[in-house]
């Protein structure tokens, strides 16, 4: 349960740290600590889709006794986008056209274009119970149907999980087959900052937060230092430090964030 606690509220430490910043240019800005306001105008502290998907995930689970129940979760993620339910004020903001569009229509978006990553922000919940392959990517397809994003989503919750059973990240990496397009994390920590995007497609997202937890850069390691890092990529700065941050507080717990600000 604690391990739960630190990689959900690192996940929305992460999200409400990149929402001032988000779609700014790469060194145009410098995140070192919460700010409010900025993109969105939003109070400090103030998460958006990312976190409240990532709730609404996780309270499906929960209702439903640790099982995937695609349906459940689709009503809730309505309840999200029509109701505002999971945000801080309910004001729903920064919601991305894909999700939006796959949710009024009850069906996914299975293009190659639509590999955003509506669905890797919100499938951290999934790494806390026993589930295969395909029922993460059944999770992806409530929105985002194509492989791309459907392998991303699976990627993710099997390194968040080893990285739960006590495994290091260092060690996660080799074990894992990536295919195309995911074939450069096989080598993800060697790659420089500059060789790293951290956009919206599913792909950059993935790359920017392993690459974060892995890479043994000229920042401080620790929780403070690899999401502050995340959000200094630039770009979809919530998006790229919540899923980093999910890790990083796996990794590290949330301890000494809480207690120190590091
Ligand atoms: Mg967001």
């Amino acid at each position: 349960m604690k391990k739960m606690y630190d990689a959900i509220l690192g996940f929305a430490i992460g999200d409400a740290l990149g929402v001032p910043y988000e779609f700014k240019n790469r060194d145009s800005f410098l995140c070192t600590d919460m700010v409010g306001y900025g993109t969105h105008h939003k109070p400090m502290g103030t998460w958006s889709d990312d976190t409240s998907m990532t709730l609404a995930t996780l309270d499906s689970l929960k209702s439903n006794g640790g099982k995937i129940v695609t349906e459940d979760m689709r009503t809730r993620f309505n309840q999200w986008l029509l109701n505002g339910d999971y945000t801080t004020d309910g004001d729903v903001f920064d919601a991305g056209i894909t999700t939006c569009t796959a949710l009024k229509k009850g069906k996914p978006a299975v293009g190659e274009w639509d590999n955003g990553n509506g669905s890797l922000m919100r499938v951290l919940p999934l790494a806390f119970i026993s589930c295969t392959d395909d029922e993460i990517r059944a999770v992806s397809a409530i929105t985002h149907g194509h492989r791309i994003s459907q392998e991303a989503c699976v990627i993710y919750v099997r390194v968040a999980q080893k990285l739960l059973a006590g495994e290091p990240v260092s060690s996660i990496i080799p074990t894992l087959k990536f295919d195309k397009p995911f074939d450069r994390l096989h080598f993800i920590d060697t790659l420089s900052r500059s060789q790293i995007k951290s956009s919206g497609y599913v792909v950059d997202t993935l790359e920017a937060a392993l690459w974060t937890v892995s890479h043994e850069g000229d920042w401080e390691k620790g929780f403070r230092g690899d999401v502050l890092t995340a959000v200094n990529l630039g770009s979809d700065t919530d998006t790229v430090a919540a899923v980093a941050a999910g890790l990083a507080g796996i990794i590290y717990g949330l301890e000494d964030v809480l207690k120190n600000g590091k």
